[in-house]
């Protein structure tokens, strides 16, 4: 076989093997057989909703380091009352767990400190590192799309963050170790800001703020508690630009939705 050719296959194999990693540890179960999408389409989840077709830029290939988890500084807890600026100062220059060597910028968050809304994801990616700043990546595109034209409310009017603050090397999933180094400070911005709803993108933040490990297709679209506020856990958006389907778009569009209108309903207020 030409080995151009060969080279080819094998970079192939080996995406395609990472999909599978990754959609079964988003809990999928099977694959529909659709089309690429075309650069131009409008994505039924807003309207109209333009997403670049392409490879996701959300994770790597890398595997995750074998290294053991080194020692912790303990997180800090934070009493009710807080502010986001006493998390974010609490916070400072973290080296508590090994992300802060690689990172660029530590990303704390982004939005609307009183916000009835809330967005959590799992880690920054490249370009939210480079910018100190979460969710300004192709799947944050998407999420802002999601937010702006399909809720119809301004993303500054919602807040956006992390389980971790530092990006994960090659997008990698964060180990525990790290979740656990960095979860008191999500827990901080949460009891700071006390939304009305809180949106879990994906299987990792939604297992962290449950509290158990959850298979994100099984739980998605059902509504969860985490101290008291309600939680809507739902696909993330880089998985949505993977798994590009109707379906998926329909179902998380119904997610967001559903977490809008509870939010309203409990009596937060959106710019509109
Ligand atoms: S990921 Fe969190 S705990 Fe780890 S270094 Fe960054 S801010 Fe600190």
């Amino acid at each position: 076989m030409d080995r151009t050719l060969a080279g080819e296959l094998g970079a192939a194999l080996a995406s395609t093997r990472e999909l599978l990693r990754e959609a079964l540890e988003e809990g999928v179960e099977h694959f529909e057989r659709r089309a690429a999408p075309p650069r131009t389409e409008a994505p039924a989840i807003a309207t109209p909703m333009p997403v670049r077709a392409g490879a996701p830029a959300h994770r790597s290939t890398a595997p995750p380091p074998s290294a053991q988890p080194a020692p912790l500084a303990p997180t800090p807890a934070f009493p009710s009352g807080v502010t986001l600026d006493e998390v974010r100062a609490a916070l400072g220059e973290c080296t508590r767990c090994r992300l802060h060597e690689a990172r660029n910028r530590i990303v704390f968050g982004d939005g609307n400190p009183g916000a009835d809304l809330v967005f959590v994801g799992e880690g920054p990616g490249e370009q939210e590192d480079l910018q100190g700043l979460p969710f300004v990546g192709r799947a944050g595109e998407l999420l802002t799309q999601m937010i702006e034209r399909g809720l119809g409310i301004p993303r500054s009017s919602v807040y956006i963050c992390n389980i971790v603050k530092c990006r994960p090397p090659q997008n990698r999933t964060p180990l525990p170790d790290e979740v656990h180094a960095c979860r008191g400070f999500l827990d901080g911005q949460i009891e700071a800001i006390r939304p009305k709803v809180i949106v879990a993108l994906g299987k990792p933040a939604t297992s962290l703020l449950l509290g158990r490990d959850v298979a994100i297709t099984r739980v998605r679209g059902v509504w969860q508690e985490y101290r008291g506020i309600a939680v809507m856990p739902t696909f993330h958006p880089a998985f949505v630009l993977r798994q590009y389907t109707a379906e998926t778009r329909r179902l998380v569009w119904e997610d967001l939705k559903a977490a809008l209108g509870r939010a309203r309903e409990l009596g937060g207020v959106f710019e509109t």
